[in-house]
């Protein structure tokens, strides 16, 4: 495929090739971007910008609704693509283009409310003679940078704000996962996207991502990603806005009180989907010390249940890890954890890119498997005595994306809402919970900035102010 460079469909002699997880086949290739295509990229930008100042915000709405329903005509091919290049099953792949049209959708309704408001000047002694309001307007080119794991959806979560709210946008994606956001870049322009305001460019993260962040005429960078790389963008960006949504290694308390079937439930799935490898991916469980053998008794069958293998068969439950590196690192944290004293209850094995889902308890706080994020199907079962000692093993992290507690006491429940340091709190269900309308986003090592249609396009606008003198 080819990346979309200055209105033009581009190829390059150098080329990346994208990889089948599953079975090591080469899906496509994609060109290796660098410097000066992203030069080129940030000046077609620069040009888009001003066509989509000049739509109306009925034009954008009809532009991201288009799209959404584009996106549902070609559902089973973007499904298709997403298994190949992720590796996520079937099913996995089908909801994440269902949660895409919904993207897209919400983002179409709010380009119809970018509302301002008035200002009471004359609430100011000496402004008196002054009446005026606030608009909010675009903030110009954005960069946007995602990650492997969701290449569709996390993708829409960048492009339809910023086009509702007429930004103009450099997409560099995944170097692993580039295809189905070329497709959706295709879509959007079939849709009537102003040709200029999308440019995709494909590349590594230090060859392509990093002269985007550097680049003085991008005003705004949100980026999805680890830490890691988090921190080198906000240490290169320079002065411009920013949205990081980054990792987290996520908890879910367990009370005594709580409904265990349900929590042993959604602990199997939120766990595991993806193989482990989702942003609010159940890692870390608290179970208070009463219940612990019987919630074990309860989860452990659910996950030997889990069908491990193929992610293009229907009945595959947990596919391959991105790549082999990444399958071999859980491995080794877990074969560490062991020797620190945990236990294994489940899994544990490797098979190259296949990681079987995998049950510890008794990990110790020094162990990766606790303070690190494994973005494998891997969870920690450890135990507490009471709700403050579990709070503060939740918070206990250098992350803080989001946590569940599973509990029929609303004061306790209550009690873990106001004190859980984290971006999303939820009572009786798995961190691992994202409705695509809501204010998502994490605090601490998470990131910061909210994403959301209505959230997002808040933060890829601006306030300017304007004032009538009327004397
Ligand atoms: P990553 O940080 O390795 O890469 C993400 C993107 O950044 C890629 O496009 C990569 O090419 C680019 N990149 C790498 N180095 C760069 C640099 N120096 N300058 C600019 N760009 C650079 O992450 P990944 O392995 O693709 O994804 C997994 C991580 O993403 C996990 O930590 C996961 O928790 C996180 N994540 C967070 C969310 C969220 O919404 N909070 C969602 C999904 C994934």
């Amino acid at each position: 495929m080819k990346m979309l460079v200055a209105g033009d469909w581009v190829d390059k002699e150098e080329k990346i090739e994208v990889l089948n997880p599953y079975n090591g086949s080469v899906v496509d290739t994609v060109p290796r971007g660098e410097g000066s295509d992203v030069a080129r990229a940030v000046e077609g930008a620069v040009e888009g910008l001003k066509e989509m100042k000049s739509l109306t915000s009925y034009e954008r709405y009809e532009i991201l609704k288009r799209t959404s329903e584009l996106l549902t005509d070609y559902k089973e091919r973007f499904a298709q693509t997403l298994t190949q290049e992720v590796g996520k099953t079937i099913t996995e792949a089908r909801r994440e283009v269902d949660r895409t049209v919904q993207t897209f959708l919400w983002a179409s309704e709010e380009a119809k409310r970018i509302y301002g408001e008035t200002v009471p000047f004359d609430a100011a002694p000496g402004a008196e003679t002054k009446m005026g309001f606030f608009i909010r307007v675009p903030v110009g080119v954005i960069g946007a940078i995602t990650p492997f794991n969701f290449p569709l959806n996390l993708v829409a979560h960048k492009l339809a704000p910023a086009f509702a709210a007429a930004n103009a946008v450099v997409l560099k994606p995944a170097e692993q996962t580039p295809l189905s956001a070329i497709q959706l870049g295709e879509l959007l322009l079939l849709s009537g996207l102003p040709r200029q305001a999308i440019q995709i460019v494909t590349g590594f993260g230090e060859e392509a991502g990093d002269p985007l962040v550097a680049d003085p005429r991008v005003r705004m960078i949100t980026f999805t990603g680890s830490m890691e790389t988090g921190k080198k963008i906000t240490s290169r960006a320079g002065l411009k806005k920013m949205a990081l949504e980054l990792g987290s290694n996520s908890a879910c308390i367990v009370m005594r009180d709580g409904d265990l079937e349900r929590a042993a439930e959604r602990i199997s799935r939120g766990g595991f989907s993806l193989a482990g490898q989702t942003c609010i991916s159940v890692q870390r469980v608290f179970v208070q010390e009463e219940v612990f053998d019987k919630f074990l008794q309860s989860l452990i069958p659910k996950v030997k249940n889990l069908k491990v293998g193929d992610p293009a068969e229907e009945s595959t439950d947990v596919g391959p890890m991105i790549d082999e590196e990444a399958a071999k690192r859980a491995k080794d944290w877990v074969d560490l954890a062991l020797e620190e004293g945990a236990k294994l209850l489940l899994g544990g094995e490797q098979e190259e890119t296949l990681f079987h889902p995998t049950l510890l308890t008794e990990v110790p706080k020094n162990c990766n498997l606790f303070s690190k994020e494994v973005f494998a199907p891997v969870v920690m079962i450890n135990r507490f005595k009471t709700l403050e000692e579990a709070i503060d093993l939740v918070n206990d992290s250098p992350y803080g994306l989001q946590a569940g507690i599973f509990t029929r006491d609303l004061k306790g429940a209550f009690e873990a809402a106001r004190k859980i340091e984290v971006g999303g709190v939820m009572i009786n269900e798995i961190p691992t919970f994202r409705a695509d309308h809501m204010p998502y986003g994490g605090v601490k090592g998470s990131g910061f900035g909210r994403e959301g249609p209505r959230f997002a396009v808040a933060e890829m606008t601006e306030i300017r102010l304007i004032s009538f003198e009327l004397s």
